[in-house]
């Protein structure tokens, strides 16, 4: 079923459990204008529940917070929700139980939490990379329903520079340095007399997420199970004084000979699944590669193809492995809500969610 069709007809009801949070917030701005699906019910904690969400929420988008949206009463994350697909932003202490209870009751959910990322049967979903995994969906264990999640924020714009490098010349390892943005942490997240005027070398659980789930993206599907990428990642994380927008500076070390040219080729030529599909919020282009050599930089570009597409700048030979450049993606666009949002219209377009 393609896009063209889609759009004579009512639009799918979906939730959004964590609606007040900092990814639960940006699901409520990228839904309330979709084509495809329409904000049937925002979820979040007991102390949210029963309230109207423009009182339970601390709004901080740029965008004016629809009436609508505004008017819906807060529920309870419980699966008697007036929907079948759910989007996820809670918080991960809780989101492992929930999710699963509601894919146990025969929703679909499509989650950004790291509980059930590295689960065999769960695909951890980039349109524009693995696409076929979706297949995996096929030997879940949940009775109706289904689970689909999206890769770390820091990853996703990561496995999206790397795939096509991987598939053009093959990787052997690689050496990540991130400087991650403030608004990955949550709201109200790190405290301004921790941030301001700092930068905090650590961010809990982010080296080993950067340093395993590429693998799985990057692996191939082979009868049913996906084989890991054989890809060796150092990763070293930082959290700057930055509102929106992950840097991250990574070295390469290729399989093939490959000059820059060929690099920035690999880049600029680079399409997947969800430009094909020609899904409403996939950016024309996914990668784009900067000349300028002080750019990426979050102020300017976090916000191209509207926070879906990845910055790519800096190429340049490295001493110790073969190439280092810089990329630059949005962590509750592209990495967060965004991404969750084209996974679940790849989901549409192959059938995998009903009209
Ligand atoms: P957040 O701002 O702290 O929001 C957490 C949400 O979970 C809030 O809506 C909160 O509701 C809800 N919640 C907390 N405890 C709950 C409970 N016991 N029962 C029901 N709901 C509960 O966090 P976030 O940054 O949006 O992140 C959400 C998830 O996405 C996390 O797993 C995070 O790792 C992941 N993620 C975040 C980013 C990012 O850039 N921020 C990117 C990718 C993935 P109340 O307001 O009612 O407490």
């Amino acid at each position: 079923m393609m896009g063209s069709d889609l759009h004579f007809r009512d639009k799918i009801p979906v939730a959004i459990l964590g609606a007040t949070g900092s990814v639960g917030q940006k699901f409520v701005e990228l839904l309330s204008s979709h084509p495809w699906f329409e904000v049937a019910a925002v979820a979040a904690s007991e102390k949210s529940a029963g309230k109207p969400y423009r009182q339970a929420v601390n709004w901080l988008m740029p965008s004016p917070l629809p009436e609508f949206i505004g008017n819906l009463e807060v529920q309870k994350c419980e699966p008697n929700l007036p929907c079948s697909v759910v989007f996820s932003g809670l918080d991960a202490s809780i989101a492992g139980e929930v999710e699963a209870k509601f894919a146990q009751a025969g929703y679909i959910v499509i989650s950004n939490s790291r509980n059930h990322r590295m689960n065999a049967d769960v695909p951890l979903l980039i349109p524009e990379v693995n696409a076929d995994h979706l297949e995996l969906l096929h030997s879940q264990s949940y009775s109706k329903g289904k689970m689909v999640t999206n890769p770390n924020c820091s990853v996703i714009g990561l496995a999206m520079a790397i795939k096509p490098l991987l598939d053009k010349f093959g990787v052997e390892s690689m050496n990540v340095v991130t400087l991650q943005a403030i608004s990955g942490a949550g709201y109200p997240g790190v405290a301004s007399l921790d941030i301001l005027d700092n930068t905090i070398p650590f961010i809990g659980g982010e080296e080993q997420k950067i340093e395993t789930e590429p693998l799985k993206i990057l692996g191939k599907l082979s009868k049913g199970r996906i084989e890991n990428c054989q890809l060796t990642i150092s990763a070293q994380c930082n959290r700057v004084s930055v509102t929106d927008g992950h840097l991250e500076c990574i070295s390469v070390k290729l399989k093939a000979k490959a000059s820059k040219a060929d690099l920035i080729a690999a880049w600029k030529e680079f399409k997947g699944e969800a430009q094909a599909l020609n899904l409403p919020t996939a950016p024309q282009f996914p990668l784009h590669y900067f000349e300028e050599e002080h750019f990426p930089q979050p102020k300017r570009h976090k916000l191209l193809e509207k926070g879906m597409a990845v910055s790519i700048g800096r190429l340049r030979e490295c001493p110790l492995l073969d190439y280092k450049f810089v990329i630059l993606s949005h962590n509750t666009i592209r990495g967060a809500a965004g991404g969750a949002i084209l996974n679940a219209e790849l989901m549409v377009a192959k059938g995998y969610i009903f009209w």
